[in-house]
């Protein structure tokens, strides 16, 4: 595609919002692409979702699977690139990417999500995927019988300890609070030492060792060493690039109205980005459509197409009633 050309819209994430998304954009007519870091999103962490409507169970890798290809089979290209800059001339969305890339539209959807939390250590991006994890679940099993650092509090840090400790050999749980559940559930395990209230100061690698550097409250030092890292401390919105147009609360969503509308006309944001109280897959799938649905109207407005879609069925939709389920 040129530069001149310019997508109807551009979905920042391909998450279940995002692809959501763009199964209506695409199948609606609408020239879309996804940018996306990965596909799949936080699902791909889930290992069996239960409870998404018309699906018993299934690994969220397998459900995300699908839905790209359902996506995909109505037109949507997908990029895998990170989003890095947005702005607005002319009425036409100018999206940056960290590629280099730049690509232009009518109107964007941001579906970015949660990411995991950051230890916020120097160099910890380049440790990623290279022994350093953020999911225990997915990841804990490849240390059997390994020495690892657990970072983490509360309910995750239970949760982290008791996949940890029956495999690994040795578990040094850091615990960012110096008193919670977590500190009594780790004195159950005798191959887990604990670290209340330390913080993390320095992550390096020596020879395929990390080393963790720790400091406590009174300002001891200590230097540990693992064969893998763990860190699981909740997730959060990065929307550096997003910020200066919209609004956003003290969780650091983004505020939207009941079109998932934004302050900047043609931009809309959709799931676990968004202020929803509840963070599950079947609502991020549903607002990513209701903001691909308000897409298409924004785009056919701009392009002064009159008709625009309904807001429900109508009284005049024949709906007829093809077979009864037997109970
Ligand atoms: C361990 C775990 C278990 C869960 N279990 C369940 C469950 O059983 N049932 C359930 O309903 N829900 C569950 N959830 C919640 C569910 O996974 C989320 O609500 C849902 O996946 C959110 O989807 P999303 O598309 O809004 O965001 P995400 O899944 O976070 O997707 C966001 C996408 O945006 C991309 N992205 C982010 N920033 C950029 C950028 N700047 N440029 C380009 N791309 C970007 C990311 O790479 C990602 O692909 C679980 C979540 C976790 C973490």
């Amino acid at each position: 595609m040129s530069l001149e050309e310019v997508y109807d819209t551009i979905i920042i994430g391909a998450g279940i919002a995002g692809l959501s998304s763009a199964i209506y954009t695409s199948r609606l007519g609408l020239k879309t692409l996804i940018i996306s870091v990965d596909v799949g999103g936080q699902l791909t962490y889930v290992s069996s979702i239960e409870n998404y409507p018309g699906i018993e169970a299934l690994s969220g890798y397998d459900l995300m699977f699908k839905v790209r290809n359902q996506a995909k089979s109505f037109g949507a290209e997908i990029i895998l690139d990170e989003v890095i800059d947005l702005a607005k001339h002319d009425g036409v969305f100018v999206v940056k990417t960290k590629g280099g890339r730049i690509f232009k539209a009518i109107s964007v959807i941001a579906a970015c999500g949660k990411a995991p939390r950051r230890l916020g250590v120097e160099d910890e991006e380049r440790h990623i995927g290279k022994g350093l994890s953020y999911c225990v679940i997915c990841d804990g099993p490849f240390y059997r019988n390994k020495k690892v650092v657990l970072i983490s509090f509360g309910n995750k840090g239970v949760e982290g300890l008791e996949i940890l400790s029956p495999l690994a050999s040795e578990v040094h749980y850091v615990t960012t609070s110096k008193y919670d559940e977590s500190v009594e559930v780790a004195k159950k395990f005798s191959n887990v030492h604990t670290y209340p209230g330390y913080r993390v100061t320095k992550l390096s690698k020596d020879g395929g060792v990390f080393k963790v550097n720790l400091i406590d409250p009174d300002g001891s030092v200590k230097e540990l060493e693992a064969d893998g890292v763990f860190v699981e401390l909740g997730f959060e919105t990065r929307i550096d690039f997003l910020r200066k147009y919209v609004e956003v609360n003290e969780k650091g969503e983004v505020v939207v109205g009941k079109s998932c509308e934004t302050k900047v006309e043609g931009l809309f944001a959709a799931g676990d980005l968004i202020d929803m109280p509840y963070k599950q897959a079947v609502i991020a799938a549903s607002t990513g459509v209701i903001a691909a649905l308000s897409a298409v109207n924004y785009v056919n407005k701009v392009k002064g197409v009159t008709k625009s879609l309904r807001g429900d069925w109508g009284k005049k939709t024949q709906v007829t009633k093809k077979k009864s389920f037997r109970l």
